[in-house]
């Protein structure tokens, strides 16, 4: 049976076997199909319950399930310890200390050699229980219990703390975490405090999951972040890293930020954004730089841009709080340098979070070159040309992006404006080359060997000569031809060839001309 219906078999505080039935119409989350669950995922629980283990299905893919969201990963926790798990799956590696053994598989048989594309890794963990955590950050000690509840007991949200049988549709859910699913909140389990102080990365994974699944955060739950911001400087560079990454990459990372900024967990992690509160801009802006920056994110986020961009955009102005300056001439503020300061205050946050050296490069460069000149009545291929060299052909696209992202943060409607359009459509014809004698198969060099004449103006009219036969008959660009060719053509008085010569000049010339033109109504600009 594909499809279970788990609402007809919700335990709430009891453990797998004493079911308790009632029925209760939820619209607003899905009915688990099973078809959603990965065919390998299904038999590494079948493995595990054959050999008379008890297995479920555990953590944020539960809940995923119930949103109708595909899950990240896949968490199974067992009554089997990290030894038996071992010994039931050919494939596994254990290198942790609280238990959980990945289990490799490709699909159709556990344990099959994979190829590199189709490895899946399945975790297995025994049902846990946890000591006192005095570092508020790893329990000092953990044990296995063989009670499902246990293992529920120590996790870190309701929403998270849901066990789930596909093979049998049972659902463990001591803490009502199906209801917050459906009332969308992040709520501690157990006092929220308690937890806190156990785990301070939790604090920020309240908020990177309220982004990530759109919920709201108990409140209960959200007065404790704000009493226990300040445990954040417990957790590791890296943790703190990777829930801020996980933040920026969902799709509401402005609520994200928001919440960090009044939950004040932001102060512990990049408090230079702070600085942009309350700065006001000058009169081509709407915002404050703060909100500023998050628009230009969020903006990135909803046109699913990578991590780089999106980095970029949350930090393209970091640097305007400090060189904003009032400029009695203008009447207006100016922030000259902010794009080179900030290009450094980037990668020094970068770095002080320990993103990795090449990403932290790359988005200190977007920062440092995100004002480039577009006024495409003023500028010239060669300036096109010159930012291509600044910033790398590979990345130019990613920065007229980040361009564009800066513009809606300003609260500009219109995505692409005429004069942006002509500006890619410069950098598309900077990145082409345009035609030149060089893509002929031939040169100077060649024709004076195969013709035997010496050095002047005959030697480059044949070259021009041949490019507008060529012109006409791509095929002809071929060096036994061009070699014979330029022999006949050099039998010509100099008044013939210089002729052709001509036609083959205006050829190319038309034909560069085509191919911007060609360019210009591909971006819809003349
Ligand atoms: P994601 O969608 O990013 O995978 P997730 O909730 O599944 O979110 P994971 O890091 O995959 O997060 O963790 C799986 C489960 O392990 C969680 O749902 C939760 O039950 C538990 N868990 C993870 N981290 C913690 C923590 N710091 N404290 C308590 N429980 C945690
Ligand atoms: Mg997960």
């Amino acid at each position: 049976m594909d499809i279970t219906t788990v609402f007809g078999t919700v335990v709430p505080g009891s453990s797998p076997g004493g079911s308790t039935t009632f029925s209760i119409f939820m619209p607003q989350i899905q009915e688990i199909n099973s078809i959603n669950i990965p065919k390998e995922v299904r038999m590494a629980l079948a493995v595990l319950q054959n050999a008379s283990f008890e297995a479920f299905l555990v953590g944020g893919c539960v809940r995923d399930l119930f949103l109708g969201v595909k899950p990240n990963d896949w968490d199974i926790t067992t009554t089997a310890t990290p030894e038996e798990i071992i010994e039931l799956f050919p494939k596994t590696f254990y290198e942790n200390n609280y238990g959980t053994v990945g289990i490799v598989t490709c699909g159709e048989e556990l344990g099959t050699i994979c190829s590199d594309e189709s490895v899946k890794i399945v975790e297995v963990t025994p049902y846990r229980l946890e000591s006192d955590y005095s570092d508020n950050r790893h329990p000092d000690a953990v044990s296995w219990s063989k009670n499902i509840e246990d293992d529920l007991s120590r996790r870190d949200f309701t929403v998270n703390a849901i066990a789930y049988n596909p093979a049998t549709g049972e659902v463990i859910d001591p803490f009502e975490g199906i209801k917050d699913i459906k009332d969308r909140l992040i709520k501690c389990v157990g006092s929220a405090d308690k937890r806190f102080n156990e785990d301070a990365l939790r604090l920020m994974r309240a908020i990177r999951l309220a982004s990530q699944l759109d919920f709201d955060i108990d409140a209960v739950t959200r007065e404790s972040i704000e009493k226990n911001a300040n445990l954040l400087v417990n957790v590791s560079r890296e943790r703190v890293r990777d829930e801020f990454t996980k933040l920026i990459m969902t799709d509401f990372p402005m609520r994200g930020l928001s919440l960090m900024k009044e939950t004040e967990l932001l102060e512990y992690v990049v408090p230079e954004l702070l600085e942009g509160v309350g700065i006001e801009q000058n009169q081509a802006h709407s915002f404050d730089v703060w909100e500023h920056n998050l628009r230009t994110l969020q903006h990135s986020a909803d046109k699913k841009w990578p991590l780089h961009v999106r980095l970029s955009a949350i930090f393209h102005d970091i640097s305007k709080p400090e060189t904003r300056r009032y400029s009695k001439e203008k009447n207006d503020y100016t922030f000259y340098g902010h794009d080179v300061v900030g290009g450094r205050v980037a990668r020094q946050i970068m770095e002080r979070l320990r993103f990795p050296k090449e990403l932290t490069e790359k988005v200190s460069m977007f920062v440092r070159w995100h004002m480039f000149f577009s006024d495409t009545e003023q500028i010239t291929i060669s300036a096109v040309r010159r930012l291509i060299t600044n910033v790398g052909k590979e990345n130019i696209w990613d920065l007229i992006n980040l361009r564009i992202c800066d513009r809606i943060g300003t609260g500009r409607p219109k995505e692409e404006p005429y004069r942006l359009r002509m500006y890619e459509s410069m950098v598309e014809q900077a990145l082409q080359d345009p035609v030149t004698l060089k893509m002929l198969k031939t040169n100077g060099k060649r024709i004076m060997d195969v013709t035997r004449e010496t050095p002047g103006p005959k030697v480059g009219y044949a070259l021009h000569a041949l490019f507008d036969e060529v012109l006409e008959d791509p095929s002809k660009n071929e060096e036994k031809y061009l070699n014979n060719r330029a022999i006949e053509l050099m039998k010509l008085s100099i008044e013939e060839l210089k002729k052709k010569a001509d036609l083959g000049k205006q050829g190319m010339e038309e034909k560069n001309v085509e191919q911007v033109k060609k360019i210009r109504s591909k971006f819809k600009v003349k």
